[in-house]
């Protein structure tokens, strides 16, 4: 765009407002709606159709404490390279359902609307989506954070998806329902391991176990991924000669985590493993060009991993008009 002055940029624009003209009465007459669209993004791997579902963001308030192995002004400083507030962590949630042609598979529910006012589309992108909650055969869940396993009931402790079998890592069972962990643990992971056990508590009946590493529904594989909690379970989706690696929690916002790989955050259980884990899973993701979704990735968060010099970067999906 050459010669681009603030000068020219007004004589445009004055030239647009008489061409406008003629519309104008349309434009006035049409009132803001107020409200954004529905966050719904389809693709295929294969034969099996996926549908992400956006359950919105939740800004986290951080500060010193946040990451492990790093002075908070290198932190505030790749927060304000990535364009968020200096003290917000972006954390937005997108959960995905994979239709298998056999089974309606969800994994991980959302946060249930019960983390933040941001957050809780989940229900009404399903809903967009045209899939009814009765309808999902099963639920794999990637570790039991309450942004991943809220969704399971709805804030009056009703089980929101009726029909569906519940899945879960045996490991990350394990650790969460020992008592003796839970006496153990301080402050926020106190608050955790209680709101799982109301979570799960009354239908644990319900709920089967997996060995990570065990494909859960024909084409739905589960892999071991601890650190960013013991049992945390990332998945990879298989169907013809196509794949989508499930990365869960191995990094949250990839401006961060990706950009930042040896970062061990407040909240991953093992900070260590958390980061062994993660240079695993990117270091293949990036070297197979693997097609990639990330739980804390922004909608509708897909894309691919590629190495940096410093360590890695997302690179988003194109957004396609077809499936
Ligand atoms: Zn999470």
């Amino acid at each position: 765009m050459p010669n681009l002055t603030r000068r020219t940029l007004l004589a445009g624009s004055a030239a647009a407002a008489v061409c406008a003209r003629g519309g104008a009465r349309a434009a006035a007459n049409t009132a803001p709606s107020g409200r954004q669209v529905p966050g719904v993004y389809r693709y295929q791997i294969g034969e099996f159709e996926l549908t992400a579902l956006y359950d919105g963001i939740w800004y986290r308030p951080i500060d010193g404490a946040f990451i492990r192995n790093a002075p908070f002004a290198d932190v505030e400083r790749a927060l304000a390279e990535a364009f968020m507030p200096a003290d917000k962590l972006a954390t937005p949630f997108t959960t995905l359902v994979v239709n298998t042609g056999k089974k309606l598979v969800l994994l991980d529910t959302g946060t249930g609307g019960q983390i933040a006012p941001t957050a809780g589309t989940l229900a009404a992108n399903l809903a967009a989506a045209g899939i009814a909650p009765q309808d999902v055969d099963l639920i794999v869940i990637s570790h039991f954070h309450p942004d991943h396993i809220n969704g399971i009931k709805d804030k009056d402790n009703s089980v929101v998806f009726a029909n569906a079998e519940i899945m879960v890592p045996g490991p990350e069972w394990a650790f969460w329902m020992d008592d003796a962990n839970l006496n153990a643990a301080s402050g926020p992971l106190k608050l955790t391991f209680r709101n799982l056990r109301r979570i799960f508590s009354d239908i644990a009946g319900q709920v089967t176990q997996f060995t990570p590493g065990a494909e859960v529904a024909p084409g739905v594989l589960t892999l071991p991924a601890a650190g960013h909690t013991p049992g945390h379970t990332v998945f990879a989706i298989h169907s013809g000669d196509q794949s989508l690696m499930v990365l869960g929690d191995t990094a949250q916002h990839p401006a961060i985590f990706a950009r930042h790989p040896d970062w061990q955050a407040a909240f991953d259980i093992d900070g260590i493993a958390a980061v062994a884990t993660r240079k695993r899973l990117f270091d293949r993701a990036a070297a197979d060009r693997m097609l990639v979704t990330g739980y804390h990735f922004p909608f509708p968060a897909c894309g691919h991993i590629v190495r940096t010099a410093q360590g890695y970067e997302h690179v988003p999906t194109e957004w396609q008009p077809t499936l």
